[in-house]
């Protein structure tokens, strides 16, 4: 099935987009916490595809190459830097494999790599080089566009999206919202978005960090200062005014949630479509969802945006259940009385 291009789908309706790929793998035993390097890639390239189908069964309309921490700073760290090369060009690999069972398109992933510094020039020439092989790599295995995300300076997101441009693909670039109105270089992240946009990203927007209910008033911001189109892709957690974002976010008695504890904070899937229509309605056209994404969110957004997707067939049907479904009533008083106890 051939792809159609990004532009084409942002014009006609909403690319929806599944991310959170690391924190998944975590949580299925094949990335370590901490780090968080995707070494799934070459250890385990099975559970990276079976999660890619997923996603791709449950509507996603691109497949992320799963490089994202896949940068050398991040794997000097877990000692394994002579697998950069192998690491990139396999989740390119795996993405594609995955995607053209579908129709989706494929993207390339960079994201903050924490040796930017605003303050010291010489480290935007260390970041650059990172970006360039990184994505040389990607555009050589063969991406239709590059998502940049995370970006907590916009300086740092400016530098990958001028590596983008310099391989002739479309730019998504995303910030890091984690602070309260800022990046950390300073600048409004609507006013950044709207930078970005000027140098010509193809899409801008926020991912990661704030769930939907904290993301989507700073989005109708953005919405409204750019011209082109907006992504947004939150965390499927509870994020709230006093905690904006997964990372603020405590539990009662035990302090910090994230990364590891943040399940009672979790949204349902039902949240997770109410968002999506949401900002659909607000004119966002790159819709998603980030750490803490499963398959089951993602399908019942894309279901919200109107799509019957492969997955589809086993969505729900609550009319089926023994309790709770049409055959109910047969069932002996003492069973459904169990059922309905309130407190
Ligand atoms: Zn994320």
């Amino acid at each position: 099935m051939a792809a159609v291009a990004l532009a084409d789908r942002l014009a006609t309706g909403t690319v929806l987009g599944a991310e959170g790929y690391v924190f998944e793998l975590e949580r299925r035993g094949y990335v370590k916490a901490g780090a968080f390097v995707p070494e799934a890639v070459l250890d385990f390239p099975d559970a990276v595809v079976e999660l890619h189908r997923e996603f791709l069964r449950a509507g996603a309309d691109v497949m992320v190459a799963l490089t994202y921490y896949a940068h050398r700073e991040k794997l000097r760290q877990v000692g394994r830097e002579s697998d950069l090369e192998a690491m990139n060009r396999q989740a390119v690999r795996l993405a594609r494999q995955v995607a053209a069972e579908g129709g989706a398109l494929v993207a390339g992933n960079v994201c903050n790599t924490w040796a930017y510094d605003p303050r010291d020039a010489a480290t935007a020439g260390v970041v650059r080089a990172m970006y360039a092989e990184q994505l040389g790599w990607a555009a050589d295995e063969g991406i239709d566009f590059v998502i940049a995300e995370t970006n907590d300076y916009l300086g740092e997101a400016l530098i990958a999206l001028e590596v983008i441009q310099e391989l002739g693909l479309p730019a998504v670039v995303t910030l890091a919202s984690t602070q309260p109105a800022r990046t950390w270089d300073g600048y409004d992240y609507v006013e950044a978005c709207k930078i970005l946009a000027d140098h010509g990203a193809a899409v801008v927007g926020l991912n990661c960090d704030r769930g939907p209910v904290t993301m989507l008033p700073l989005i109708a911001r953005i919405r409204d200062a750019v011209d082109c189109a907006v992504a947004a892709q939150p965390v499927p957690y509870r994020t709230n005014e006093t905690s904006p974002t997964m990372e603020s976010l405590r539990a009662e008695g035990s302090g910090r949630v994230f990364p590891l504890a943040l399940d009672p904070f979790s949204c349902t899937r039902f949240e997770m479509a109410d968002f999506a229509v949401a900002a659909r309605d607000l004119g966002v056209t790159y819709v998603g969802i980030c750490c803490g994404a499963g398959p089951h969110h993602v399908r019942a957004m894309a279901e919200a945006l109107g799509r019957t997707v492969p997955a589809s067939k086993y969505s729900p049907s609550m009319d089926l259940h023994p309790i709770l479904g049409t055959a109910a009533p047969s069932r002996d008083r003492d069973v459904l009385d169990a059922w309905n106890v309130s407190p």
